[in-house]
């Protein structure tokens, strides 16, 4: 019998999860890449996997943060000034969003995908063996200042509604969780169903596998578009060849708008510039991850590396390597824990994760090509939500029953709110 073949255009933890599930159901599968597989945003990441961050960034006084980021060039939300009227549409879009209702809309959708993909993982990594560091050990959130201790109150009622506890911690317990900490520091919060893992090695195992199971792997081949017959897609051109299937998955990232106009609709995902920091593991290095919460600053520790990461940044796809923005990473995270930063600089790094304005994915078909179907978006939770979004995907491509409601990750919703047109 002839397999059906599938092509996924990128090669990031999108991509690769959802090559693995089709894998699974017997398609044939083809990544291109217009780089190398896993080297997009998927790359240097804090490689965290929280279910508990099912609040949106629109839910936490974002829009005050960027004002005062486009005045500092430190800061860790901040906006290049300039006339782009994509850029402005989007944040126009992201500060009517910033509504209860909204946020709580948001929040259902990134809760389901979520805990889809923190019930996967285990056994994935398990059953294929996927060595990448994974590691269940939970996670803190740190607090210096009393008043964003307390405000973070609020945030615990919300996720308590959707079955997410942390504990709270005074001093004197965070210290004994984390000794290294500061004793100048006032509180935390403590979740223990988190996961983290080291994205490069999850990527690396990645590929491995989805090669021994047959993947084809093309890279430094960029998509511009389709071969295309009565509303269906035949062939991607890439890298100056069709390359022909029957199923088109578009897992382009922060660069899936590129080809907005073939797929039909208005992809409203912005680049948001973060920066990592690795070393070797310092002595003064946490148990678990840590988010320095005042200077959003994320701490991920493993048994032979280390990982500073942060910062968002509107700049475009500008991918120079600000020193003032690494330098913030390091000295935020000082003040948490003297010492975290002493081990050797082994890579500094910056990538571009795929934002939308309401802090969901669009998991959806292309309307203009039946037989594509679009899954980019995945914001600040890509390597979190990666194993679910390649289930959906691949239900979806294979006509089954999806194990989760696609609903809040369609196109269908930038019109309900009235912001987008979903045809050009
Ligand atoms: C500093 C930082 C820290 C982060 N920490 C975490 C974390 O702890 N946990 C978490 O869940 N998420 C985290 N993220 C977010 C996460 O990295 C992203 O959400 C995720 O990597 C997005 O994956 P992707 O596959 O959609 O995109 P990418 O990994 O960017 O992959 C897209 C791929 O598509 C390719 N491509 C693009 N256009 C084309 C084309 N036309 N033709 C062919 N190929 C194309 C690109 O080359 C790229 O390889 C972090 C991000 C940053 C920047």
């Amino acid at each position: 019998m002839i397999k059906k073949s599938a092509i996924i255009i990128g090669g990031g933890v999108i991509g690769a999860f959802t090559a693995y599930q089709l894998l699974n159901k017997g398609w044939q599968v083809t990544i291109v890449d217009k780089g190398r597989f896993g080297e997009g945003c998927s790359e240097g990441n804090c490689g965290l996997i929280v279910p508990n961050h099912i609040l949106p960034l629109n839910a936490s006084g974002t829009l005050f943060k960027t004002i005062r980021g486009m005045l500092l060039k430190d800061a860790p939300l901040y906006v290049k000034p300039r006339i782009d009227l994509d850029l402005f549409k989007w944040f126009y879009r992201f500060s009517r969003n910033c509504g209860q209702r909204n946020v709580l809309a948001s929040a259902r959708g990134r809760h389901a995908l979520l805990q889809s993909s923190f019930g996967l993982y285990p056994s994935i990594v398990e059953k294929e063996q996927l060595d990448c560091n994974w590691e269940m050990g939970g996670s803190l959130h740190v607090f210096r200042t009393a008043k964003e201790w307390r405000a973070y109150g609020a945030v615990d009622a919300v996720l308590r509604k959707f079955g997410i506890a942390a504990e709270k911690l005074n001093r004197d317990r965070l210290l004994h969780l984390e000794p290294g900490l500061s004793p100048d520091l006032v509180g935390g919060w403590h979740y223990n169903q988190t996961a983290h893992l080291w994205p490069e090695r999850l990527l690396e195992a990645l590929r491995r596998l989805l090669t021994k199971k047959g993947a084809n792997i093309i890279e430094d081949a960029e998509a511009t578009g389709f071969e295309t017959h009565n509303g269906r897609a035949e062939g991607v051109r890439a890298g100056g060849k069709i390359i022909a299937g029957h199923a088109f998955v578009v897992a382009a990232g922060a660069w899936t708008p590129q080809l907005q106009q073939e797929l039909g609709c208005r992809i409203p995902i912005q680049p948001g510039k973060g920066y990592a920091l690795t070393t070797t593991r310092p002595l003064a290095a946490p148990s678990r991850p840590c988010f320095f919460e005042e200077k959003s600053v994320v701490a991920t520790p493993w048994t032979d590396g280390f990982r500073l990461g942060g910062t968002m940044e509107f700049s475009g796809f500008d991918d120079s390597l600000n020193p003032k923005r690494l330098k913030a990473l390091s000295n935020g995270a000082a003040q948490y824990m003297p010492g975290i930063t002493a081990g050797a600089v082994e890579k500094e790094w910056c990538g571009f994760r795929p934002m939308t304005y309401d802090g969901l994915p669009i998991i959806d078909q292309s309307p203009r090509l039946k037989n594509v179907t679009i899954a980019a978006g995945h914001n600040m939770m890509g390597i979190s939500m990666g194993p679910g979004t390649g289930k959906l995907v691949a239900e979806m491509i294979n006509r089954e029953t999806p194990h989760i409601d696609p609903r809040p990750y369609s196109l269908e919703r930038f019109s309900r709110t009235g912001f987008e047109k979903t045809s050009t």
